[in-house]
């Protein structure tokens, strides 16, 4: 049965870190040093993971997304994904992944039961890629987003943060991008969370692109953008097209436009802490009861819990930030 919080959104969606580790260090996510991994017994186990699972699908929750730090790191991901496909009352399950490795995994993880994968690109320029991620090849990226399409894993969606004075200059390229290709370009407002010394010290507003500014200098150069649909939705992106674009563009506002109104998720974090916001630090822990042998039932209790105390908006604009952990840990 569906379930609604305390200011009646409903909540349908399960976003959920499969591991901290990741194998780039996005200047804007991680120090170039990584952050202390959590013990491998800290990480929830794939049988936790689907003890959770069966107990949201049985609250209504019906989409499952699988992030990370990096959830291609993961060992077995492939198997994580066949046992949460068959769980009744999953319609949509998805991936948001760095592509690095998503070449080699793609086939398998369409055959697994994955639908779609969201990835995560923030430049066109090999060299800047480098920079940004610290070591990764934009050629994997590339070869990843080619093998998904092959794959069938249907809408590709391109996750772009913009900074500006980082890749701000690069936005009207990436959107022309949709024009020949079927590519859907989702463009974000950077939140100051997870590393943000690696961008800034101090005043960081200066370096946020809101949407509005991106979206101007997109119809200054390649004409107006027009509204589109890009299939299964429910998030908080907006889309359009460019006249005759083969893809869609998008624009996620968590500043300028912060869409907690609308908030239909709970996220799970890699160490097993049920969290109702992405910005608020407060969590519910449902590893220890799951260690303590929690049935789907109690874990039920524990998740309506999680439902019924989503806060009704976030405070970054008032420069409230969660404290306690990164975006890599959180899993965006
Ligand atoms: N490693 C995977 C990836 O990069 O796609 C999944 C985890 S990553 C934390 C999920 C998304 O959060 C990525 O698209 C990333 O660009 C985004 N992200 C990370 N830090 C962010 C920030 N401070 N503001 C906005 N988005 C951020
Ligand atoms: Fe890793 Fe994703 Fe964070 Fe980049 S954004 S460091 S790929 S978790």
């Amino acid at each position: 049965m569906a379930h609604f919080d305390a200011y009646s959104r409903l909540i349908n969606y399960l976003r959920i870190a499969v591991t901290d580790r990741c194998n780039l260090r996005c200047i804007y996510c991680m120090p170039p040093e990584g952050v202390p991994w959590r013990p491998h017994e800290a990480i929830l186990r794939y049988e936790e993971i689907v003890t959770v699972v069966r107990a949201a699908a049985e609250l209504g929750i019906s989409r499952v997304r699988l992030t990370g730090g990096e959830p291609l790191v993961r060992l077995g991901i492939v198997d994580l994904v066949r046992l949460l496909s068959r769980i009744p009352g999953i319609e949509d399950l998805a991936m948001t992944t760095n592509g690095i490795l998503l070449s080699r995994y793609a086939q398998a993880l369409a055959e697994a039961g994955l639908q779609r994968v969201n990835v995560s690109l923030d430049t066109l320029r090999a060299d800047r890629f480098q920079r940004i991620t610290c070591w990764g090849q934009i050629a994997d990226v590339l070869a990843g987003i080619e093998a998904a399409h092959r794959a069938g894993l249907e809408p590709v969606k391109i996750n772009t943060v913009v900074i500006r004075g980082m890749n701000d200059d690069e936005v009207v390229d990436l959107a022309r991008q949709t024009i020949e290709a079927e590519w859907n370009v989702r463009f974000i407002e950077w939140m100051p969370v997870g590393n943000a010394q690696g961008v800034v010290d101090g005043g960081w507003q200066e370096r946020v692109v809101t949407a509005k500014e991106m979206r101007e200098r997109i119809e200054a150069a390649l004409g107006a953008l027009e509204p589109a649909k890009l299939g299964i939705g429910g998030g908080p992106a907006r889309y359009y097209r460019l006249a005759g674009g083969k893809g869609t563009i998008g624009f996620i506002t968590p500043l300028s436009e912060h869409f907690c109104y609308h908030c239909n998720r709970l996220r799970l974090t890699a160490d097993g802490q049920l969290r109702p916001c992405l910005l608020s630090d407060r969590e519910i822990d449902l590893r220890t009861p799951l260690r303590q042998g929690a049935d789907v039932a109690h874990i039920k209790t524990l998740i309506l819990q999680g439902i019924e105390s989503k806060p009704l908006r976030h405070h970054l604009s008032e420069c409230e930030l969660p404290e306690n952990r990164t975006m890599s840990q959180i899993g965006g």
